[in-house]
């Protein structure tokens, strides 16, 4: 991880977070929120204080990936700002959490609550905001790069050729807006078979060609691991599970690059 520096100017709540990284996809179903989820406890592992945000209002999934006790945010009856839960010492704010489900609202009310939420939530001190995007490149997206500086953004794919397509307009989107993309994780890259043979059963090269074509620093490829679902549906983010296996070292690896 990059020397952390204290970044002033940042909006209410957010004035004490050092680094906002974006985790986004332009297709749902990829793995950007598994990713989100465990970058930031990988992140929190290296012994970093780390927060996530799941921006996520129509399909929010930080609720069935974490199980924090208390389910629901307080708000602070004298500032009326967001408390966020917490789970294993992270920090976590979702819509999910609001007790509502997910939304049934128009993209220009989505746009403010998603401002609102992320801005007067009391983050406290942090090194690392984690703030896993909706897919796509709308409205939404945009108000969020608008909305902070982001320091960073890891930009998560499949190998699949229509996958590409999309990645590169996430991509424009953040060079645009000056965001770094600095990562591109290549989910359900590859399976281990027990033959010792290594299956690619989506293709393969998506991933570098995105990175080739961008210039982006760092491809980081994920296996095809069923316990990273498991985890994941169970309320347990794998790298927490299984600290010292395979999945966490390819995390650590994506950790070392925001
Ligand atoms: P997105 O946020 O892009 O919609 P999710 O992170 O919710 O995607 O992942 C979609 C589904 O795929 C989830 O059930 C998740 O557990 C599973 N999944 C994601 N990555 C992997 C992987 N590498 N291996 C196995 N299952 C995965």
């Amino acid at each position: 991880a990059k020397p952390i520096t204290a970044d002033n100017g940042r909006p209410g709540g957010l004035k004490d977070v050092r680094h906002i990284i974006a985790v986004s996809s332009c297709k749902g179903g990829v793995g950007k929120s598994t990713t989100a989820v465990n970058l930031a406890y990988t992140l929190a592992q290296m012994g970093a204080k780390v927060g996530i945000f799941d921006a996520d209002v129509y399909g929010p999934s930080l609720p069935t990936m974490v199980s924090p006790e208390l389910r629901i945010l307080r708000m602070n009856p004298e500032t009326r700002a967001i408390t966020p839960t917490e789970y294993e010492g992270v920090q976590l704010v979702s819509f999910g959490f609001a007790g509502q489900g997910s939304a049934i609202m128009r993209g220009a009310m989505v746009s403010g609550l998603i401002q609102q939420m992320l801005t007067t939530s009391e983050w406290g001190e942090l090194d690392y905001l984690v703030v896993d995007f909706p897919p796509g490149t709308g409205d939404i997206q945009l108000t969020l790069c608008q909305t902070v500086a982001f320091s960073a953004a890891v930009v998560v794919t499949t190998p699949q050729k229509l996958a590409f397509v999309d990645v590169a307009k996430g991509v424009r989107m953040f060079a645009k807006l000056a965001v770094p993309v600095v990562s591109v994780v290549e989910n359900m890259s590859y399976f281990d078979g027990d033959d010792g043979k290594r299956y690619r059963p989506f293709g393969e090269g998506s991933g570098a060609r995105v990175q080739e074509d961008f210039g982006i620093p760092n491809l980081v490829q994920f296996p095809i691991v069923p316990n990273l679902s498991a985890a994941g549906d169970n309320g347990l983010p794998l790298v927490v599970l299984e600290p010292a296996g395979a999945v966490a070292a390819a995390f650590m690896e994506l950790g070392a690059t925001v």
